[in-house]
């Protein structure tokens, strides 16, 4: 797939993450599925409206895939997040057999808030799960995803941090 749809399909992934507004405090994260060229899914993150912290935008859309496609296997799909997928959403794309996970913005290009307060290795994840075969690449408008969020040193209050 070429370097043209994945930017197309990231966009969509933008407007998704933004649709309910762009407070970065409110992690405007978005998820899109693309099987055969087709959306299956198109969600963002929904924590805080749906009090569930297993919400996030990957998980909602591997769940509307699923069901939009009539299997909870996804071969062949790719899953394009505007934000490195985090340890369970890496674990449920290997679970939903997706082919390639592209993401936009990288781990280091945000603030801490956004991920486990350790780092969790997610390509690791991946090889112990014995699927080589999944791709994951980063950096696809990688700036334009990174300013949804806040910077790596960015002055957060206390009570915006998701991961505290
Ligand atoms: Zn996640």
């Amino acid at each position: 797939m070429g370097a043209h749809l994945d930017e197309k399909w990231m966009r969509l992934a933008i407007q998704t993450a933004t649709q309910d507004g762009s407070d970065p405090a409110k992690s405007p994260i978005g998820c899109v599925i693309i099987l055969d060229g087709k959306v299956f899914a198109a969600e963002r993150n929904q924590t805080e409206p749906l009090n569930d912290a297993t919400a996030h935008a990957e998980m909602m859309a591997i769940r509307k895939a699923g069901a939009a496609h009539g299997d909870m296997e996804l071969r062949g799909a790719t899953l394009y997040s505007t934000l490195q997928p985090c340890g369970m959403c890496t674990m449920a794309s290997v679970w939903s057999k997706v082919g390639r996970v592209v993401y936009g913005a990288e781990r280091e290009d945000v603030h801490r808030m956004y991920f486990e307060a350790h780092h969790v290795d997610t390509l690791g994840f991946v090889r112990s799960a014995y699927r080589d075969d999944l791709e994951i690449e980063g950096g696809c408008l990688r700036s334009e995803c990174a300013r949804l969020y806040y910077g790596p040193n960015d002055e957060v209050p206390a009570d915006d941090q998701g991961n505290l």
